[in-house]
């Protein structure tokens, strides 16, 4: 039977959205919606499963699924026996102590003695062991952030993207423990077959992140002008010149970086350069 790789992604949420959309841009089309548990992929040898995100790690050492998508967070609260073979760089945050907005804070000494409600007792166990602080670990599963307002904890330890929660929570961060995003974790001991699938995906989706953020630009320009427009077009390699019917003109194409893009069509303007097109890139294999 030929080998399919079985990866575990989040059910719901920001993992799920940012997770699907990067299957999508590597072309794979899953058959089902993602409410089903278990959904094949029509072209590539790749079947979703979908699980809540705390069960991914485990899920994955255990081998019911062979890789997954998960936040780094739950990796390092899970501890179990999966290797991270890719950061993908989406569904960014920290992990940080959180304290009562009009406390005074001078240090990590403040968290002695004191009750910190967390979904992450194991990340915050350790923090605390490594830096000699004798605190409370309160494990609650969600809304970590209410905890200080109804009077279960004097402090938290959470997840902090924008900070607005802790904002609206009157709470402040004070530490932050970790830096976590969305990374691709694999059961140890793939199959050759299954491992040769992975290449395929990884391969796939590095030709995204590589698109992201670049452009394709094609100008015209007279054929005196090319050596001053070459220089001020940072291309990948050299720029792709092509003759035009008219007379003494070319054609010029090359691919800039999205963050450099108005400076560099300033330059081109001002060396000549007419009917410029600029058109997103989807992938690019290099
Ligand atoms: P914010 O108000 O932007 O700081 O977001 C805080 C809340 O959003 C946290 O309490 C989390 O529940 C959730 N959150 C933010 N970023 C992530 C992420 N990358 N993964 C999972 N949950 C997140």
């Amino acid at each position: 039977m030929d080998s399919i790789l079985r990866i575990a992604i989040q059910t719901k949420g920001r993992l799920n959205e940012d997770s699907m959309a990067l299957l999508t841009e590597t072309g794979i089309k899953l058959v089902a919606s993602s409410r089903r548990l278990i959904s094949p992929a029509k072209n590539f040898p790749l079947e979703a499963l979908f699980l809540r995100d705390d069960d991914i790690p485990q899920c994955v050492a255990d081998g019911v699924a062979d890789i997954g998508i998960v936040g780094k967070n739950e990796v390092a609260e899970q501890q179990q026996m999966v290797e991270i073979i890719k950061h993908l760089g989406f569904s960014k945050c920290r992990l940080s102590l959180a304290i009562p907005k009009d406390d005074e804070y001078a240090g990590l000494e403040w968290f002695s003695g004191k009750k910190i409600a967390t979904s992450y007792p194991r990340i915050l166990k350790e923090f605390l062991a490594a830096n000699n602080i004798n605190a409370d670990i309160h494990f609650i599963a969600g809304s970590v952030e209410i905890a200080p307002g109804i009077g279960l904890s004097d402090a938290i330890f959470d997840i902090v993207s924008s900070g607005s929660t802790l904002v609206s929570n009157r709470l402040k961060e004070v530490h932050n423990i970790m830096d976590s995003e969305a990374v691709i974790v694999a059961t140890p001991n793939l199959s050759k077959e299954k491992q040769a699938i992975l290449d395929e995906l990884i391969f796939r989706i590095e030709a995204v992140e590589k698109g992201r953020g670049k452009k394709y630009i094609l100008l015209n320009a007279p054929n005196d002008k090319l050596d001053q427009i070459i220089k001020v077009l940072p291309g990948m390699t050299s720029p792709t010149i092509m003759p035009l019917a008219k007379s003494g003109w070319s054609s010029l194409h090359s691919v800039i970086n999205e963050s450099e893009f108005w400076e560099v069509i300033g330059n081109l303007k001002k060396n000549g350069a007419e009917g410029i097109l600029v058109i997103p890139i989807e992938k690019m294999i290099l």
